[in-house]
């Protein structure tokens, strides 16, 4: 136990060594083919210092609102793409006084940036967002296949693409995304396959090569016991031969990949302390100074069926035997703020400090800081 761990005011907090994620580029750049790049999704951890650091390291940051767009310029971020349904007007015009692209989600959506961009003088830089007619299989989120709030119909695109070139737009190219949290590398590699066939196809209905493709993600990492990781150099390899054997509208192409959860998600961990150890007809309930309130996706109110626990331990006891069955929960007034249920632990006292690793994605910007008003979790990066 450090010095710092014992400080009281040292929990909650996340931790994120940002040494994690500067590894996991360097593997996943050293698994791509040349010159396919690296695009970082900040939903999935948006704290400023984070966003600063991932500018110096990948091509490109992915915004999903206003919010997010600040965000990333003030980081000094150059390559900024903008998707996101329901983009407002004035998130519109922030993007095109920017430069950045645009990653259009609707007709009428076009419309709307073409005609700000009219009145600002500028020429916009616009992509469309495609609604593929396949799934990401085995994703944990699925987005296209169907009908769907994302993206325009991919039979649609070709009119849309028209249009914008023949309004003098900067057209970009595609955004093809179709899920999110898959752990089946075979069906991530076909479906990086099928995306480019799609905009292969798509540019030829359209004769005209797409600047950029836009490959979407939907690489997963292993939360659960009997979980994988996933094989990025078999990705990435057949990513090169798909590429190698590409449509020839698409020769003169860039293609990039865009990750949240892959890159940062396992960089951080989450520390709450026990504020108070009590029994209740033979079970063990250790109380802490933390909750769903900052890592909602813990307690398996964040997109998930059957809830499961994440790997969790007792930071001042690493390595200590298991010594008792206990649930650890948090200090909210519902049942459901529960952060290990029945979990083997070494016995922790009041002052002892949990930690909940796999929290450096979609934690605390994407838990309900304000529900029961208590005091939001410290975020801390080091080894920048
Ligand atoms: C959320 C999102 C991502 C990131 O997804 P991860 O599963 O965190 O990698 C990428 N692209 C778009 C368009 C998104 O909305």
């Amino acid at each position: 136990m450090t010095a710092a761990m014992e400080h009281s005011d040292v929990t909650p907090s996340f931790f994120y060594d940002f040494g994690i994620v500067r590894e996991k580029v360097a593997m996943l750049r050293g698994a791509l083919p040349a010159g396919v790049g690296i695009h970082y999704a900040m939903k999935a951890n948006p704290l400023p210092a984070m966003v600063s650091a991932m500018v110096a390291l990948v091509d490109g940051i992915d915004v999903a609102s206003g919010g997010e767009l600040a965000v990333a310029l003030k980081a000094g971020a150059v390559h900024i793409s903008f998707a996101g349904p329901g983009k407002r007007d004035a998130e519109l015009e922030s993007a095109i006084r920017a430069g950045s692209t645009i990653n259009l989600e609707s007709e009428t959506e076009a419309t709307r940036a073409l005609s700000i961009a009219e009145r600002l003088g500028m020429t916009p830089r616009l992509a469309v967002r495609v609604n593929p007619d396949f799934a990401l299989k085995g994703s944990g989120m699925k987005m296209g296949g169907g009908a769907a709030p994302f993206g325009v119909d991919a039979e649609r695109v070709p009119a849309l693409v028209k249009r914008l070139i023949a309004t003098g737009a900067d057209w970009r190219g595609f955004h093809i995304f179709a899920g999110s949290q898959a752990l089946d590398s075979g069906a991530i590699a076909d479906t990086q396959a099928a995306t480019v066939a799609l905009a292969g196809k798509l540019a030829q209905e359209v004769g005209a090569t797409p600047p950029l493709v836009n490959l979407g993600g939907g690489f997963g990492i292993p939360y659960f016991a009997g979980e994988q990781p996933i094989d990025v150099a078999m990705i990435g390899e057949r990513l090169g031969g798909v590429l190698e054997n590409r449509d020839s509208i698409l020769k003169d192409s860039k293609f990039a990949i865009e990750l949240g959860r892959w890159l940062v998600g396992e960089c951080g961990i989450y520390l709450t302390r026990v504020v108070d150890r009590k029994e209740s007809r033979g079970e063990i309930f250790l109380v802490t100074d933390g909750g769903l309130h900052h890592q909602l996706a813990a307690s398996g109110n964040f997109g998930t069926v059957v809830r499961r626990n994440y790997p969790i331990a007792v930071a001042n006891r690493f390595g200590f035997d298991v010594e008792e069955t206990v649930s650890v929960v948090g200090c909210l007034c519902t049942p459901l703020d529960r952060l290990g249920d029945q979990v083997g632990l070494p016995r922790a006292d009041v002052g002892d400090v949990i930690a909940v690793f796999m929290a450096g994605a979609y934690g605390a910007s994407a838990s309900p800081a304000s529900f029961l008003g208590h005091s939001p979790a410290r975020e801390v990066l080091t080894k920048v």
